[in-house]
């Protein structure tokens, strides 16, 4: 006799738009293939942030969330201004899910597509980033948004990319970054993939600047195997690749954490389709069978896959996808989902079928080492005023105040130097950054004496809005030149 398989609890959310209507879609899909699921339903999005939740959910959900470990979510619809926060953002950093894993396939030539053959996952580091969303405003012209990358993150993104690829047979792994401009952060996310990757001599790797990498998604897509970068170019470069590979209808996405887990299609909530049941329910189906692959269900998984891959393979094709050329019939959400229930148990002839069954799991735990801590030495602070004038007026106001140790070096502009030997052509706002080191080279600076110099400022009738302490780390500098400096 057989052992019974456990029933295993989910989450589910149906979302708002579109979300409802393929969720349910995807759910009768997972059901008649023989999922071994007990979904558990909690409210998510609009309607939720409507009853005065400004995070999108309610604070009981976070228990099923924590007690199942699984979340099967539909899009939702993050209302503009108002102080609401983007609920994907606060369950992806709540439940620790460091990891976006998005495969991006074409399936040329039943599905229309901008480049065939492609076969790429982008792997999207998913908490840190200028998602953080710590932004202040500091002055009538300036606002600001902090950009926080930690090594941890880093080295936990890209052992986990590198794992992938080793998992799933995969041969180069592509890192892309920005560090030609940010030096520090970005710069620090490519030094980590350098390491990792010599760990890993038999995966190639190699890295590209973001807006080179992005243009060569578009263009040569087939270039790629595995991408790994950080959270706001990975959103980016998620999307532009689901575009070449035909619609954002088909793309599903996993967010792997530690402990959790959490299944989505990378679209949106498409309010200018709801309702009209016509919406492609894929993108949300593949999310799901990355769910059942990562709850031990391959055999499911693969069952299901297959049979939505010949359903495709048979230009059975909603709206987003169809075109006269390789589609033999057009249809909505409900008559889409019929159609892969009845081929179940069928494969796809043409198009690769799908394997699960002893195949890789998603869930990958990478082993992060320990950051030892360095010689910190304070060297200085930048001192951010808001003010309206001349840079050379303000290079001799503020220069009257050194003292104490400490010496005005620069002012700078939006990044730009423009005190000492400025130009009249550079154009500056009312935010100024006037960076102060020590006057004898070598000594380090206390904080009382930059809170004594930051009185000083404020006395002389200057807005001092910001500080940044300058350290050095071991000896090396651990803040960034001025532009021009
Ligand atoms: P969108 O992805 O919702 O829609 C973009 C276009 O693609 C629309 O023309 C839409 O009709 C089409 N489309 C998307 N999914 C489709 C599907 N399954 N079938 C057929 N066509 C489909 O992007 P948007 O319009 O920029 O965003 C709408 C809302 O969704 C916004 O409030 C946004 O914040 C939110 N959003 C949520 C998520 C998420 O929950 N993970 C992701 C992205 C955007």
């Amino acid at each position: 006799m057989t052992e019974a398989q456990p029933i295993v609890p989910i989450v589910v959310a149906e979302g708002d738009g579109i979300g409802p209507e393929i969720t349910r879609a995807t759910l009768k899909m997972l059901e008649a293939a023989g999922a071994r699921i007990a979904p558990e339903f909690i409210d998510i999005g609009e309607q939720v942030y409507l009853r005065g939740h400004s995070s999108g959910i309610e604070s009981s959900s976070w228990e099923k969330l924590r007690r199942t470990k699984v979340f099967l979510k539909g899009p939702i619809t993050t209302p503009q201004g108002g102080g609401y926060k983007s609920l994907n953002v606060t369950v992806r950093k709540m439940l620790g899910l460091f990891a976006n894993v998005r495969p991006c396939v074409s399936y040329t030539p039943y599905v229309d597509s901008l480049q065939s053959n492609v076969d790429m996952v982008i792997v999207r580091e998913n908490e840190e980033d200028l998602y953080a969303g710590i932004e202040h405003r500091q002055s009538d012209e300036v606002y600001q948004c902090l950009k926080l990358i930690s090594r941890p993150g880093c080295e936990r993104i890209v052992r986990y990319a590198f794992e992938y690829a080793r998992v799933n047979g995969r041969k180069k792994v592509t890192c892309m970054t920005k560090d030609n401009i940010m030096k520090i952060t970005d710069g620090l996310f490519h030094q980590v993939f350098d390491e990792v990757a010599k760990e890993y001599p038999s995966i190639e790797a190699n890295h590209m600047i973001i807006d080179i990498g992005a243009a060569r998604i578009a263009r040569r897509p087939t270039d790629f195997d595995v991408v790994v970068t950080l959270n706001l170019y990975g959103d980016i470069l998620s999307d532009i690749a689901a575009e070449v590979t035909g619609s954002v209808g088909l793309g599903g996405s996993a967010n792997v954490g530690e402990q959790c887990a959490m299944f989505e299609a990378v679209h949106g909530s498409a309010p200018d389709i709801a309702g009209k049941g016509i919406a492609n329910p894929s993108g949300m189906l593949l999310g799901a069978i990355s769910m059942l692959v990562h709850i031990g269900q391959a055999d499911v998984a693969t069952k299901l896959h297959n049979a939505w891959l010949k359903t495709i393979e048979d230009g059975i094709h909603t709206g987003d996808i169809f075109s006269d050329r390789v589609s033999t019939k057009r249809v909505g959400t409900e008559e889409f989902t019929a159609a892969v229930i009845e081929r179940l148990g069928q494969n796809p002839v043409k198009l690769t079928p799908v394997n699960y069954v002893g195949g890789a799991s998603l869930t990958m735990i990478p082993q992060v080492s320990e950051t030892k801590p360095a010689k910190k030495e304070r060297v200085g602070v930048d001192v951010f005023v808001h003010w309206r004038g001349d840079p050379n007026d303000l290079g001799e106001q503020i220069s009257a105040l050194n003292g104490d140790g400490l010496k005005l070096t620069m002012i700078s502009n939006r990044g730009i130097k423009v005190w000492p030997d400025g130009i009249p052509e550079t154009r500056c706002t009312d935010h100024w950054r006037c960076r102060f080191e020590a006057i004898t080279p070598g000594k380090t600076v206390t904080v009382m004496q930059i809170l004594s110099l930051i009185l000083r400022v404020g006395n002389a009738r200057f807005d001092p809005v910001k500080t940044e302490h300058l350290f050095l780390f071991d000896g090396k500098p651990g803040f960034s030149l001025g532009q021009g400096q």
